[in-house]
């Protein structure tokens, strides 16, 4: 299929570098594909960016058939601009649209769509340090039908814009509240996807974590809110003596690139890695017996953000002090240093745009 291309007459004014946030802003095209049923995926094209007009019974607005996808495009020292694992996320992107129901995508093709549609805007890949263009490849059911089904015809959008470094003043601990009460997801459910209902069920945990002072939640299984599953939109890794445990996938996790690649990383250094189960209760019995060195979280947006503090039923882990752990750090460098292709990549995870 040929991507036709047409650009932009009015480019926007593009932000500076050094004072980006996340997800306001928006770079000058967008890629976009449709799908009917009996025809497949068609008409793939690069577009000006903005806004589309729906029919209002289109069925995502009601029934929430959508799913996305995120990664990060990264301009090196030397003027690259480059992409990490962006394979995993279009093999990701397909898990979704199984357990959704929506048709799935060529992965080469989509990447090779995504690509382009980065080349076309590669003047708003930003290039202050820690920077980067976030991609937000999506597709969504557009039947205009009120019945609950499978919608007929769907349509797949790459949006991108610049964003800030995560860290302006280097890795920051944060203060994490055990989610007792909430469940995010339950095996057989939805939560192994990424899909929109999943972060609209997350809201309402989030929001009176925050309104009691923490920044994220801790998530626990949706059965008996024994065992660990995540924390906030990340992956969670615990340092139990010389132990490195993160959670099993199970079905209500949603498995991580960034997950995948501390593990392979832990693993090539000869660490200890284990995913198995593990119940809150051996977090907090781990610190009691001064086993408990570290804990943070994995995922795109921060590549990893250390934990601080633990709350969980009336008892408070301030763990290494408040201060990130050694591991944390060996990994935030490697992996950030693999991303802006400033240390060697011996797993081939970079890809050139
Ligand atoms: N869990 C959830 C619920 C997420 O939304 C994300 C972000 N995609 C992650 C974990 C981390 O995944 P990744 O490392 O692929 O960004």
């Amino acid at each position: 299929m040929e991507i036709k291309i047409e650009l932009t007459k009015h480019p926007k004014e593009k932000p500076s570098s050094e004072n980006l946030g996340f997800g306001q802003v928006f770079s000058d095209h967008m890629f976009m594909m449709d799908y009917t049923e009996g025809k497949g995926w068609h008409d793939p094209r690069i577009v000006p960016y903005g806004p589309i007009l729906y029919d209002p019974a289109l069925m995502v607005y009601h029934y929430g058939q959508a799913i996305f996808e995120g990664l990060k495009a990264y301009r090196t020292r030397d003027n690259h601009i480059v992409l990490f694992r962006p394979d995993e996320n279009m093999k990701r992107l397909n898990q979704s649209c199984e357990r959704l129901c929506i048709p799935k995508v060529d992965e080469e093709f989509a990447l090779m769509a995504m690509k382009k549609l980065i080349e076309v805007d590669k003047d708003w890949v930003p290039d202050a340090p820690g920077t980067s263009l976030y991609i937000r490849p999506f597709i969504y059911a557009t039947d205009p039908y009120l019945g609950v089904r499978p919608s007929n015809t769907y349509h797949f959008l790459i949006i991108t814009g610049p964003v800030g470094a995560y860290y302006k003043e280097g890795l920051n601990p944060v203060k994490i509240y055990v989610e007792s009460k909430y469940v995010r997801a339950v095996a057989g459910g939805i939560g192994a996807v990424k899909t929109a209902g999943n972060y609209a069920a997350s809201l309402k945990a989030q929001q009176e974590a925050k309104d009691l002072g923490y920044t994220q939640v801790l998530w626990l299984d949706g059965v008996e809110r024994k065992y660990v599953e995540e924390v906030g939109t990340m992956n969670v890794f615990f340092v139990i003596g010389n132990e490195v445990v993160t959670p099993e996938l199970n079905g209500s996790i949603l498995p991580g690139i960034t997950r995948k690649s501390c593990i392979e990383l832990l693993k090539h250094w000869g660490l200890k890695i284990s995913e198995r189960k593990i119940s809150i209760q051996e977090v907090f019995e781990a610190n009691e017996k001064g086993l408990l060195k570290e804990a943070f979280g994995t995922g795109t947006a921060a590549v990893i953000s250390p934990i601080g503090e633990l709350y969980w039923n009336e008892q408070r882990v301030i763990l290494n002090g408040g201060k990130i752990g050694e591991l944390s750090h060996r990994l935030y460098d490697e992996l950030t240093g693999i991303q802006y292709c400033e240390k060697p990549d011996p797993f081939g995870w970079v890809v050139p745009v």
